[in-house]
């Protein structure tokens, strides 16, 4: 978004779906009049959510929900089937599009706060945010009485690490998920919040992780992070590391993906850790 709507003048918004702008609690019509005439700045992101920076302190803030996307289409382009609000510039360039299937997705303006929408103030930055600041980050998880994943899925933490990434970060660090926040060593969670980063950037950089085909760029175009994953969604195939066979466990309502060789529970972990900083210690 940032190459193709920055620096361009919104003229014109329509809104086909009222539930689209639901969290616009002022409506549509006020929802089209706070962007009518103004500047797009910047476009940024925190987490799951993006948003355009607008003049006057105020910004488009966007969440794509299940199956939300942002597309950038020439004038003119066939309506997608779910188009739900169309932005059109001064310049008859691109429009910007939101289409969403499901419509679990939305925009609404609202107030910037010190830099971040007044409403996602709550979420913490995310892994490749620039001011991340990681010893803090380790800090916090460790003050928590909780689990290392649930904690790595906290946005309140940090943002932008969902399911698939934590299991693919912990494998990386040689972490099981399950291990108290309390015993987590520093070094380790900082081995963790550095995989969490490497992850998303090669994520990123593969367009994303598309078991969907809603899962798009903003050209309409699915990411192949997948092909990529080493641990999830990799039950009982050999670990790309060790060659132990990897194991799903369930996890909130979902799953939970490690290899038992690499990643051991927090018991056998502790001791192999005490191992080696016996080692390092005696150096
Ligand atoms: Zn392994």
């Amino acid at each position: 978004l940032d190459g193709h709507v920055v620096g361009r003048v919104i003229t014109e918004v329509e809104v086909h779906h009222e539930r689209a702008i639901r969290r616009h609690l002022a409506g549509a019509s006020d929802f089209a009049g706070r962007l009518r005439g103004h500047t797009v700045h910047a476009a940024q992101r925190r987490g799951k959510y993006l948003w355009l920076v607008l003049d006057g302190e105020q910004a488009l803030l966007g969440h794509l929900g299940m199956s939300g996307q942002l597309r950038v289409q020439p004038e003119g382009a066939p309506d997608e089937t779910h188009l739900r609000v169309r932005l059109r510039f001064a310049d008859h360039g691109p429009e910007l599009r939101f289409v969403d299937q499901r419509t679990f997705g939305g925009l609404t303006v609202t107030e910037l706060v010190d830099d971040v929408p007044e409403p996602i103030a709550h979420i913490a930055r995310d892994p490749l945010d620039p001011l991340f600041d990681p010893a803090a980050v380790v800090s916090a998880i460790r003050r928590r009485r909780s689990a290392v994943k649930r904690a790595l899925l906290d946005q309140s933490l940090v943002s932008g690490v969902g399911n698939i990434y934590a299991d693919e970060a912990l494998w990386r660090a040689g972490l099981h998920g399950g291990w108290p926040t309390d015993a987590l060593p520093v070094a380790k969670g900082r081995a963790l919040l550095a995989a969490a980063g490497e992850v998303m950037t090669e994520a990123l950089a593969a367009g994303g992780t598309s078991f969907d085909a809603l899962y798009v760029n903003i050209n309409g175009q699915s990411g192949y992070f997948d092909r990529s994953l080493n641990v999830y969604g990799q039950a009982g195939r050999p670990c790309n590391r060790c060659g132990a066979t990897i194991l799903r466990e369930p996890f909130m309502n979902r799953s939970s993906y490690s290899c038992p060789r690499c990643q051991p529970a927090h018991l056998m972990g502790l001791a192999s850790l005490r191992r080696t900083g016996a080692a390092a210690s005696t150096s």
